[in-house]
């Protein structure tokens, strides 16, 4: 008899209702890719919870197991490229977008999608970080580049409490940086000063510079995860020279601008993508987090271990946004 593994199914059950299910599946309905991968570890992000209450951006077609992130070992590699028992990492790309996600004990990938797992790091430890950690080592880099040093000033870091958003304010904490945390749950303060935040301000902060065309200088850079009207009022709040890496849409994915902090204050909007990344990039990025950017123990402060049966709650409580952390899905 053909064998079977659990994952996780997303169905549109009636028009525009989507519901989650744990489920049975045979390895003859993955996608015929090369690399057979039986995933240890997997991880809740804000583009799983999308796809699985059925944004058609993120995912075409139903039924469909979401994941964006898998770390496992290796089961069969048909490339030849990887041995059996191989520990692999895989991020983005297309997987649990319209392939067959990490939300599944297993999956099956082109080899070209995976990294081995870099030394240092357990399975674990990577999918607390998975791509929300990528993704914010990303935007820190960006900001380094651009010129950031911790003696320019404050850095604001926008939906502080959600995975991109807590590793980068830990993250930017251990490079020396004072982190101001914008966060629509106060009452999570003692989380992100514990993750190292030099302070916590109410999202309710920034609504009032809506109504300006800028504001004054408050920040010297910053890393939006936020995008929609959240972004510009942070780039109308940046000092001279400043800039922000921006890489989320939380809020919505629309911005009206102008361009005065541009043309007044030189600031800079740096885009992030973690998904197409090339390997070798996404490889380098992942070797500083195995390495000198290995956040040790504010690791175990920003994950919520849970199981494959649990994943459809933990969804739909990143989809209202009241996600904390990072939630790593436990198959080992
Ligand atoms: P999470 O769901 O973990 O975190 C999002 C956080 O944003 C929430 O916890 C909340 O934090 C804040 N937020 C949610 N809704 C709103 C709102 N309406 N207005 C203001 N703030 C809000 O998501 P991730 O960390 O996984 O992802 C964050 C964003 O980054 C997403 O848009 C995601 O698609 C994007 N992303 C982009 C990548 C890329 O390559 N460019 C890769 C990974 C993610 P709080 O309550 O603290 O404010």
């Amino acid at each position: 008899m053909e064998k079977t593994f659990r994952a996780i199914r997303v169905e549109e059950v009636a028009a525009g209702k989507y519901d989650q299910q744990l489920v049975e599946r045979r390895l003859g309905e993955l996608p015929d890719n090369p690399l057979l991968l039986a995933v240890s570890h997997s991880s809740l992000n804000y583009k799983d919870a999308l796809s699985a209450f059925g944004n058609r951006a993120i995912t075409r077609e139903y039924p469909h197991t979401p994941g964006i992130d898998a770390v496992g070992s290796v089961v069969e590699d048909r490339s030849g490229t990887y041995s059996p028992g191989d520990q692999l990492l895989v991020t983005g790309y297309d997987l649990g977008m319209n392939t067959s996600g990490g939300l599944a004990e297993r999956i099956a990938i082109p080899e070209g999608w995976a990294l081995p797992l870099p030394g240092g790091l357990s399975a674990r430890e990577s999918m607390i970080l998975g791509t929300a950690g990528l993704t914010a080592a990303l935007c820190v880099e960006k900001l380094l580049e651009a010129g950031a040093k911790p003696e320019d000033g404050e850095v604001l870091v926008t939906g502080a409490t959600g995975g991109v958003g807590s590793i980068a304010v830990s993250l930017l904490a251990k490079l020396g940086f004072r982190v101001a945390a914008v966060t629509g749950k106060l009452e999570s303060s003692e989380f992100l000063t514990d993750l190292g935040a030099w302070k916590v301000l109410d999202r309710e902060t920034l609504v009032p510079f809506a109504s300006k065309a800028m504001v004054k200088p408050l920040w010297a850079w910053a890393v939006d995860t936020v995008g929609g009207e959240t972004l510009f009022n942070v780039i109308k709040s940046l000092a001279y020279g400043g800039g922000v890496a921006a890489c989320g849409m939380a809020s919505g994915a629309q911005f009206q601008a102008n361009v005065f902090p541009f043309i007044l204050r030189g600031v800079s909007l740096l885009g992030v993508d973690s998904v197409e990344l090339p390997l070798g990039k996404k490889t380098a990025v992942w070797e500083k987090l195995a390495g000198d950017w290995y956040i040790g123990k504010q690791l175990d402060r920003l994950a919520e271990d849970i199981s494959l049966e649990q994943a459809p709650e933990f969804l739909a409580r990143l989809h209202r946004g009241h996600g904390i952390g990072r939630y790593v899905v436990d198959m080992a």
